[in-house]
Order: C-alpha cells, then sequence, then structure tokens
C-alpha cells in the first residue's frame, strides 16, 4: 500500500484524488485537511479512515470533533495542524490541494521531512519558488505537478530529456471571456466568470482564468518546475482544452500531450509516477473531434499574464505581491464587493508601490502577503 496525505480533501482536487484511491484500491490516506466544509470531511473519513484530520477552522473542527467521537482519529486545527498532517511519518507522498498562500508552510515541513510532494497549490511555487525548488533537492524528493499543464509537460519531458528542451508550450483554453474587450468585461458578473468552458474547478482558479492571472501564475509555476528562463515558455491559446502542453526540443520536434480534460489523469499519474494505471473515463475520439485551433493571448485585454512577466523580470519578493494581491482582490470580487477589472487594478496598484526584495526568506514572503492584505484592505 502506498501512504499519501491530503491537504485540501474537500476541494476540487482534493475530492478527484479521493476518487483516483477510491478505484486503484492501493493506496491508504493517513491523514486529510479541510476548512470549512466538515460534512464532506466527515463523509470522506468515514469512508477512507484517516488517522489524524486537520481542519483549519477552529470552530468547524470542535464540530467535527463532536460529529465522529465514534471514530478513532485525532482531530487538530489551525496551521499547526496542517503542518502536523503534512509531516505524518508513514506518509510517502503529500497531496498539496489547498488553495493559495496557506500552503506554503505545510509544503515546505513536508519536503523537510522527505515527502515527494504532489503540487497542485500552485501559489506556493509562486511566491517560494527559489525555496521550494533547492530544498526539494537538497532532500531528495520529487515535485510531481498536478496542474494539467505542468503534468503534460513532465509527461513530453518524461524525466529524462530536459537539455533537450528548446521551449515549453502552455496552453490555455482562454477561459469564459475569450474574445471579449475590457469593455465588455466591465459588465461581467460573478456568475459570468464562473463558467469555464471546459473545467469544473474551485471558485478560486476559476476566476483566475477569466483574468489570465492562472496562466501567469503557470507561467511562474513552469519556470521553476522546469529550470526555464521567460523567454523559453510561450502561452498559446487552444480553446477547446485538448492540447494540455507542448514541448518544442532543440531539433524542432514538438512533442504533445493531448486527452479529454480531466483532472484526475494527471492526479494518477503523479501519485504513481513514474507506472501509468487504468483510468475510467471519456476518450478523446479523432474522428468526431473536429479541429484543434490556436490563438495568440489577448495580454492587451487580459492583464493577468501581462502582471506574471512583470512579476517574473523584477523576481524576489514581486511574484508574492502579485499572489497575494490576486488572492485578496479575488476574494473581495467571489464576495461581490469589486469589479471584475478591478481586480487587475488592485494587482497593479500592489506591484508597482512594491520595492522588490531579492530571494525572501519564508518570514519575508509571509510577512509581504499581509503587509499587501492590509494595503488592499486600507484601500478597497
Ligand atoms: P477548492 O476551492 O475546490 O478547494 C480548496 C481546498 O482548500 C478545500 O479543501 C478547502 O477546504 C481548503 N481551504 C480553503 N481555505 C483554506 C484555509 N484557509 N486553510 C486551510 N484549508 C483551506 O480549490 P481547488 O481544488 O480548485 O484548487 C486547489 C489548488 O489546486 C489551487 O492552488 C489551484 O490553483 C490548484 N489547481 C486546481 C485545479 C482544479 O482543477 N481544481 C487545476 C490545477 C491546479 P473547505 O472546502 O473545507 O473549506
Ligand atoms: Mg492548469
Amino acid at each position: 500500500m502506498k501512504k499519501i496525505v491530503i491537504l485540501g480533501s474537500t476541494g476540487s482536487i482534493g475530492t478527484q484524488t479521493l476518487d483516483v484511491v477510491r478505484h486503484n484500491k492501493d493506496i491508504e490516506v493517513l491523514g486529510m485537511t479541510g476548512n470549512k466544509n466538515i460534512s464532506l470531511l466527515e463523509k470522506q473519513m468515514r469512508e477512507f479512515r484517516p488517522k489524524k484530520v486537520a481542519v483549519y477552522d477552529e470552530t468547524k473542527a470542535k464540530e467535527l470533533k463532536a460529529a465522529v467521537k465514534d471514530l478513532e482519529v485525532e482531530i487538530l486545527t489551525g496551521m499547526e495542524g496542517l503542518m502536523e498532517i503534512a509531516v505524518m511519518e508513514e506518509a510517502e507522498t503529500v497531496v498539496t490541494a489547498v488553495v493559495g498562500m496557506i500552503g506554503i508552510r505545510p509544503t515546505i515541513g513536508a519536503i523537510k521531512a522527505g515527502k515527494d510532494i504532489a503540487l497542485a497549490n500552485k501559489e506556493t511555487l509562486v511566491t517560494a519558488g527559489h525555496i521550494i525548488m533547492p530544498l526539494a533537492k537538497k532532500h531528495g524528493v520529487q515535485i510531481l505537478p498536478v496542474d494539467s499543464e505542468h503534468s503534460a509537460i513532465y509527461q513530453c519531458i518524461h524525466g529524462e530529456k530536459e537539455k533537450e528542451v528548446h521551449k515549453i508550450i502552455l496552453t490555455a483554453s482562454g477561459g469564459p471571456f475569450r474574445g471579449k474587450k475590457t469593455a465588455d468585461l466591465s459588465k461581467v458578473t460573478l456568475e459570468d466568470a464562473l463558467k469555464h468552458p471546459n473545467w469544473a474547478m474551485g471558485q478560486k482558479i476559476t476566476v483566475d482564468s477569466a483574468t489570465l492571472v492562472n496562466k501567469g501564475l503557470e507561467v511562474i509555476e513552469a519556470k521553476w518546475l522546469f529550470h526555464m528562463d521567460l523567454d523559453r515558455i510561450e502561452v498559446v491559446l487552444q480553446p477547446q482544452s485538448i492540447i494540455h502542453s507542448m514541448i518544442e526540443c532543440i531539433d524542432g520536434s514538438v512533442i504533445a500531450q493531448l486527452g479529454t480534460p480531466d483532472m484526475r489523469l494527471p492526479i494518477q499519474y503523479a501519485l504513481y509516477y513514474p507506472e501509468r494505471r487504468f483510468l475510467n473515463g471519456k476518450r478523446l475520439d479523432f474522428k468526431t473531434l473536429k479541429q484543434i485551433t490556436f490563438e495568440e493571448p489577448d495580454m492587451e485585454t487580459f492583464l493577468g499574464l501581462s502582471y506574471a512577466y512583470q512579476a517574473i523580470e523584477s523576481g524576489g519578493s514581486m511574484p508574492t505581491v502579485l499572489n497575494a494581491a490576486n488572492e485578496k482582490a479575488v476574494s473581495k470580487f467571489l464576495h461581490k464587493s469589486i469589479d471584475f477589472l478591478d481586480i487587475y487594478k488592485i494587482i497593479e496598484e500592489c506591484m508597482s508601490r512594491h520595492s522588490v526584495c531579492e530571494a525572501p526568506t519564508m518570514e519575508q514572503i509571509l510577512e509581504i502577503e499581509q503587509e499587501t492584505y492590509d494595503y488592499i484592505e486600507s484601500r478597497w
């Protein structure tokens, strides 16, 4: 039995990870975490019988404790709880499926404890890639991408040929507002933004896909995962989400990974790497698939990608500011307290007032995150 823990088991990636576990029957889930959705967490506990569970929200943790008195399980709470789950002794792999920068400390803790990371939580790599990648190397652990584009690239490179890769080509669906201009975006609602054409995901990443901030974060994620400079990472729109990403080799050969949009594939690939397993689900049918089309991203309208390029160029702590500003702005948009285009305004303002700190420590990253949140609260 392979032994894993899942940080964020109640989310979109978390529940699909449990689906993969359910079908394979040879993975034991030793620990899981949630935040607010304790009714789902309780169901998951009764099915998968983890030894420890952490609920970030303290009140919810108490409620859960009362509800599962009959189970033999330790209930933890807060960041300490997340940290304890991340380093559980027998666990080989930690699936990081929490949303946002909250994942930084548990991910670093897990690496130090020698765990392989199945990484969905891209915000962690965006803000702390300069800490995480060398740390993973030092502790001899693998960072296995779950994000579909990065999994695609990982599958194309297949661990051996990194120096033969000339560039990577990240595909993007373009989100629900592809083709719209700024004037159109001034009128869009939260409900419009949450209608992703191809993927059913958590709310934050769905909004990030609509702003193209998600693709921007993915460019930064790719830079760290595959040791690529910016000029070797290209983004192309592929609206049908059939090609999940590609690599161009030094001889001009292009290798792509294709499939129906199903996150269980990259999740399962990360859990069993380098082995491939059967996965039930829809297959591509090239006889009925009429076309796969490509477009250039409109970076003047969808500023998320431009901000990411600027953040990489500024370097140091700037990606932290981009990410923190975006997290706070999206949270406000999800609460309907700002408009869609305000997300861009907030990011731009936070980035332009920030003076870059080179190679920030984890403490500095968390301080900058807090400063960014405080500034946004005082202004918006
Ligand atoms: P969801 O919003 O669906 O789930 C987030 C998970 O994190 C839930 O378990 C939630 O708990 C938990 N959580 C939320 N806030 C906190 C907090 N403050 N402390 C501790 N736990 C918290 O997100 P997704 O599954 O969509 O995304 C997870 C990560 O994976 C993100 O980083 C995203 O970018 C990345 N990703 C997701 C993809 C997808 O298809 N969904 C694709 C590629 C990457 P609860 O629900 O109990 O409140
Ligand atoms: Mg992705």
